[in-house]
């Protein structure tokens, strides 16, 4: 008899999380998984595709509903200089392509893409590049929050980039998961800086996040209400409907205009709800992910919603 079952459907849904998150990090498993061709064509769900023109291809379709997106290239955990080189060169022509084609997006970064785990020093040089493109077009870069593990260093290298570049040129992530995060939001505020409000999607311990997810979606409508009255434009990143609703019930009563903030969700998640909060006037931005290194990206999606493994498992057996 399966240990799960004399488990409770919460306790089932965190053990299939963590699972989930600790096989995101399982290098032999992912090397398995890109090469196979079935589980390869599954990603077409949450990935935009392998390249450039396929992201372009798929903002323009967002973009035909109505909502902005900002590009991710997949390529996170990047162990030597040279590869960090080609992440920036990636993003000055996904910068580049922006404005040659007129799409609305902007650009979303991970700082371990850019060297964060052997050399901050050329993290923060390789980002600092990146910011500077979009200074010079105009655009925006979000830089997006990892594990704990970064959390201060990510802070520190934003911080810098942000002493340099004003406010609509670089953002950053906080996650509602973590307990240091109220304590982030009113330093942050101080700057001030433009904030993407997530829950956080790591595997984290219980003395640096909530364990309890209601703990998490307690502390997000904080969060969130702290954020909306800044006057500072932020991006409320979620597809949860309590979450959703509780913005705008909170904007209704304080009067806060639909333009001075945006919803933002992932490619492939709710775009019935993504369509939606845009013909009730909301903005909302779609995060668009491509490239070729999908796999912890994808986990990390899978252990979000722990059916998703259904529709892969499903999709597998038939062919
Ligand atoms: C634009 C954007 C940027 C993000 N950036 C970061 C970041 O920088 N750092 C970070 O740690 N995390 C990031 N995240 C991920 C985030 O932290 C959460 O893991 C993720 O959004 C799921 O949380 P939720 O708020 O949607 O609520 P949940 O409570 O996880 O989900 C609520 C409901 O949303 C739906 N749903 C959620 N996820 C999925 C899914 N994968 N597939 C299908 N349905 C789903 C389901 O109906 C679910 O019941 C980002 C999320 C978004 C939307």
């Amino acid at each position: 008899m399966p240990v799960t079952r004399h488990l409770s459907p919460v306790t089932n849904k965190m053990v299939a999380r963590s699972t989930l998150l600790f096989l995101s990090r399982q290098e032999g498993l992912k090397d398995f998984a890109t090469r196979f061709r079935p589980f390869k064509k599954l990603t077409t769900r949450f990935v935009a595709g392998e390249n450039i023109e396929e992201a372009v291809a798929a903002i323009r379709e967002i973009n035909a509903f109505g909502a902005t997106a900002s590009f991710d290239h997949l390529n996170e955990g990047v162990t030597n200089a040279a590869e960090t080189a080609g992440e920036v060169r990636e993003y000055q022509r996904v910068l580049t392509r922006i404005a040659e084609t007129g799409i609305e997006s902007n650009v979303s970064i991970k700082l371990t893409q850019f060297g964060l785990e052997f050399d901050p020093e050329l993290t923060y040089r390789n980002a600092r590049a990146v910011v500077a493109e979009a200074a010079r077009r105009g655009n925006f870069v979000r830089v997006d929050m990892e594990g704990s593990a970064v959390t201060q260093i990510t802070f520190d290298i934003f911080k810098r980039l942000r002493a340099e570049y004003d406010l609509n040129t670089v953002g950053i992530v906080v996650q509602a998961y973590l307990r240091r995060t109220a304590k982030d939001v009113e330093d942050l505020l101080k700057i001030p800086a433009r904030i993407r409000l997530c829950k956080g999607a790591y595997n984290e311990p219980p003395e640096v996040a909530f364990p309890d997810k209601r703990d998490t979606d307690e502390n997000y409508v904080r969060l969130m209400r702290v954020l909306l009255a800044s006057g500072t434009y932020h991006g409320i990143a979620t597809h949860d409907p309590k979450m959703i609703n509780a913005t705008i019930d909170f904007v209704q009563r304080e009067g806060i205009a639909q333009d001075a903030f945006e919803f933002q969700m992932l490619y492939g998640v709710r775009r019935d709800l993504q369509q939606q909060l845009v013909r009730d006037g909301y903005r909302m931005r779609v995060y668009v992910p491509y490239g070729k290194t999908w796999y912890p990206y994808f986990m990390r999606r899978l252990a979000e919603r722990p059916a998703n493994v259904w529709f892969v498992l499903k999709n597998m057996l038939k062919g």
